[in-house]
């Protein structure tokens, strides 16, 4: 999003990914449904991430927004709605929309190195398929969802410590010859009792029954559990794949042994890298906070509304789940910090409790973020390529031309009040 959305402006952008595809933890770790447009009936999120939803869906890649209940085998499920979409069509989408825009990309490239002068980024260094580049810019947006380039660039960073506990990760994967349709029908109690059944068996891992249809005979699968880990651990890491995928087999047998609708499932393809839902953030010019989220406070300087859910798992493996009543506003502040004046950082890792950050970690709202993150990298130039000097009134004009909604100022007028 970050990409299009600044190359759109008018920047000359080079994307630079370390997987093969780009759309993030929705392709490389299938986690295949969006959420974070919706606030209850209230869409929240327009703009370029609208615009990438209806071409996957004109793509066939989705049949739209539909209702569903978040974790619905738990004690605690939660009424939504969401897009589920099938995440190879999602890369040919994204594919268009970086060449369309004429940014350069370089895939299979992954950052390792930032340089810094004073209180500026210069470059940063890649690992490429060709040897190491060091590549210099303006200004970088940091859309690793690990705060890579902070992180190198010596930004300052929340949660840092080893040990600390991180939400649990998992492994998700895909199911052929499924009968989505009869799972879906069954009930909230008999799904319960199953995964009951399973975690007493040790076939299941957690509670969390999530199945995110493919058409009518595929079910991608997002039921792994993998708590005590931390992502920026190599050995935990690796960890996270090898015991991910041994619990993508058992918890593929027990499906087609014991699930309704499941047995005739074939294994048909297991995420490329495991999901992560929480590691190190930015403490950057404002710290976004749970009650900023519940009590939708309002910024001047406000780029991005969140929906929702605020979803954190806790340590004790329990989820807390709830929908604030309203869409809420994120800071241009959240994105940029004082050391370092020409670097956003967008995307999951923006400057957030752990709470409101268990708000703002959905892809759509990543999406918005991206998109706000491009409009600031972008228009910084004309400020010293300062990306804090630049005025909220000249990002939040470039965003409502593009059609995104920054503030709930923005919202459609019924919707616009709680
Ligand atoms: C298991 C799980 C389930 C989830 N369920 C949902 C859900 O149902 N719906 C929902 O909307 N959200 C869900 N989320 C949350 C959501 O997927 C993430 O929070 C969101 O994708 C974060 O977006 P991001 O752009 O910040 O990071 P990411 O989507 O992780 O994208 C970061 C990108 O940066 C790349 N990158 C990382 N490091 C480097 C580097 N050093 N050099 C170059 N490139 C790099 C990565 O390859 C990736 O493409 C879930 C997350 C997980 C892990």
């Amino acid at each position: 999003m970050a990409t299009v959305s600044a190359a759109r402006q008018g920047a000359r952008v080079l994307v630079v990914e370390t997987s093969g595809c780009f759309g993030g933890a929705g392709t490389t770790s299938m986690v295949a449904q969006w959420l974070g447009f919706y606030n209850g009936e209230t869409c929240a999120v327009g703009g370029l991430p609208m615009e990438f939803a209806e071409r996957v869906i004109a793509r066939g890649g989705s049949n739209g927004f539909e209702n569903y209940v978040l974790a619905e085998a738990t004690v605690r499920p939660l009424h939504l709605k969401r897009l589920p979409f099938n995440p190879e069509i999602v890369k040919l989408v994204a594919d268009e929309l970086v060449l369309e825009s004429g940014a350069s990309a370089l895939v299979h490239a992954r950052i390792c190195g930032a340089s810094r002068d004073d209180d500026r980024v210069t470059g940063v260094q890649i690992e490429t398929s060709g040897g190491r580049l060091n590549v210099g810019a303006s200004c970088f947006i940091d859309a690793t969802g690990d705060a890579v380039v902070a992180r190198h660039a010596g930004a300052p960073l929340a949660d840092v410590q080893a040990g600390r506990h991180r939400m649990g990760m998992s492994l998700v994967f895909r199911l052929s010859h499924v009968d989505v349709a009869r799972f879906r029908a069954l009930s909230r109690q008999e799904k319960r009792a199953i995964a009951l059944e399973g975690m007493a068996t040790g076939e299941l891992f957690w509670d969390v029954l999530s199945v995110s249809p493919v058409g009518t005979s595929d079910a991608i699968c997002l039921m792994s559990h993998l708590d005590g880990l931390d992502n920026l651990d190599p050995n935990d890491l690796t960890r996270a794949e090898f015991i991910g995928r041994y619990q993508v087999s058992r918890i593929a047998s027990f499906l087609k042994r014991r699930m309704p609708g499941f047995a005739a499932c074939e294994l048909a393809g297991i995420a490329s890298h495991v999901g992560v839902r929480e590691s190190v953030r930015l403490v950057g010019d404002y710290l976004l906070t749970e009650q900023d989220v519940v009590g939708a406070t309002p910024f001047e300087d406000a780029v991005a509304l969140g929906c929702g859910p605020l979803d954190v798992h806790e340590e004790d493996g329990k989820l807390r789940l709830f929908m604030p009543a309203q869409p809420f506003e994120i800071p241009a502040r959240s994105m940029t910090c004082i050391s370092v004046r020409n670097l956003v950082v967008t995307g999951r890792a923006i400057s957030a409790t752990r709470e409101a950050n268990g708000a703002i970690r959905h892809q759509a709202t990543a999406m918005a973020l991206g998109q706000a993150a491009g409009h600031l990298a972008a228009h910084a130039g004309a400020y010293g390529w300062d990306v804090r000097a630049l005025p909220h009134g000249t990002v939040q004009k470039s965003l409502t031309a593009a059609g995104a909604l920054p503030s709930r100022g923005h919202l459609p007028p019924a919707t616009a009040v709680s």
